[in-house]
């Protein structure tokens, strides 16, 4: 009997030390799945807290969706950023494709080539950017200096200065239409430059004299097309085209102004490289901006440059081999207009919310008539609500305000861009969000 009882127990501690493992193994899974930190955003100087899941993108399609789904009902799902992380998926398709190996001795220098006006472009990452508009023809690069910068934040920055006359007379007046873009006041006013400053929603602007106008076209956070709205004679403009790229618009024309804003961060989706660049017309203008970023930074990291070049060649070249299933932007042309098909049914389902309409016209590149299809949803809360932003936050849904763009907070920003799960988990919970 005394056997039997220590074979039993034995058998059970087995069992039992199974089952621990088992639920060990199952917890540790979980919380990998589910891995999440806390990081905080400001808002005019107001910190909040927020939580921010990081779910890999292969788990959208997981066989833990019925444990997900039961996850979700409680997650805060952070739109607030247009972080592009719905690009990764693509990237992680194409392998090996883009990966850089650089040996430690190589690109030691400062400079990338000394005779040339902008002496720290990389040759090659300003060959494929040339190569990358000729392919996709949505801006006009001859008889354009290019200018890298430390993303396009940077280039905003030198443009200003480059811009700015210079003259000891008060500072020239940076504005433009509202809803702009959330970061031209802060950046424009961030040391309280005596050359610059921003005077807000170019509409109602009515100084005489030089001013610059930012024209952000598509537009962010709206998606429209935009002209200059400013009717003054001394305007100068800037036009920021970080989303004049065919996953978010038609291609209707080569852009071809005097001074063109361009990121990877939109167009690729590697925000994380922090490289942008500028076509610029004019020699001075180009080289004061080189100017800057010399004094700012002294240049910009050729690493990331190189890594930029071998993903713009890897798009073009897939585009040129008429490769639809590679096709960088037959991909994310795709994600887009599956993501504002699911938007528009879930504002429909719900009833309380609405999204701006855009006509269709044809897109030279991709062959095809079709709605714009932004990076950002511009959502209005309809009826009663005045205060979106919150009332999104009441349902775990971060979103930034109308007030930060200039215009009134019965109007979001949100973010089009992010991993599927957090969209899926988005747009199911707005189309079930009732009065
Ligand atoms: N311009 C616009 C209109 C943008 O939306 C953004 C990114 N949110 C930027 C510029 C900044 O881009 P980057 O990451 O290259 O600094």
């Amino acid at each position: 009997m005394a056997s039997l009882l220590s074979v039993l127990t034995v058998k059970n501690l087995l069992v039992l030390s199974l089952a621990l493992n088992v639920s060990l193994i199952f917890k540790v899974l979980v919380l990998h799945d589910s891995q999440s930190y806390s990081f905080f955003i400001e808002h005019d100087g107001t910190k909040e807290e927020a939580l921010l899941s990081t779910v890999p993108s292969s788990s959208s399609s997981s066989s833990s969706s019925s444990y997900s789904l039961l996850m979700d009902q409680d997650r805060v799902i952070n739109l607030d950023h247009g972080d592009p992380t719905m690009y990764e998926s693509y990237w992680q398709k194409m392998g090996e494709e883009t990966t850089v190996v650089i040996p430690g001795w190589q690109f030691m220098s400062y400079f990338s080539d000394a005779t040339k006006l902008c002496w720290f472009l990389e040759p090659e990452f300003a060959n494929q950017i040339v190569r990358l508009h000729n392919v996709v023809g949505n801006a006009v690069t001859e008889n354009r200096h290019i200018i890298v910068g430390t993303g396009s934040t940077q280039l905003y920055q030198a443009a200003l200065y480059a811009l700015s006359p210079d003259t000891d007379a008060e500072p020239i007046s940076v504005v433009s239409a509202a809803p702009y873009y959330s970061s031209y006041p802060l950046i424009t006013d961030c040391v309280k430059s005596g050359l610059y400053k921003w005077g807000g929603d170019a509409r109602s602007f009515s100084k005489t004299g030089p001013y610059i106008e930012l024209v952000t076209s598509p537009n962010n956070p709206d998606g429209f097309a935009r002209r200059s709205v400013v009717n003054g004679s001394e305007g100068i403009i800037i036009h920021d085209l970080a989303y004049y790229w065919p996953q978010y618009t038609p291609i209707s024309a080569a852009a071809n102004y005097d001074l063109m804003l361009f990121t990877v961060s939109k167009s690729t989706g590697h925000a994380g490289m922090r490289i942008g660049w500028a076509l610029v017309k004019d020699e001075d203008v180009a080289r004061k901006m080189t100017k800057y970023i010399e004094i700012n930074t002294i240049g910009v990291s050729k690493d990331s440059q190189l890594r930029a070049a071998k993903v713009l060649k890897v798009i073009s070249d897939n585009s040129e081999r008429m490769n639809a299933a590679n096709s960088f932007f037959e991909f994310s042309y795709h994600v887009m207009a599956k993501r504002w098909k699911q938007l528009r049914e879930a504002v429909h389902e719900s009833g309380l919310f609405s999204v701006p309409d855009f006509p269709p016209r044809l897109c030279n590149f991709l062959n095809v008539v079709f709605e714009p299809q932004p990076a950002f949803a511009w959502v209005k809360c309809e009826g009663e609500i005045e205060d979106c932003e919150s009332f999104f936050r009441g349902k775990k849904i971060l979103t930034r305000s109308g007030t930060h763009f200039g215009v009134s907070p019965k109007y979001v920003r949100i973010s089009m861009l992010d991993r599927d799960r957090n969209y899926d988990t988005f747009v199911e919970r707005l189309s079930r969000i009732r009065s």
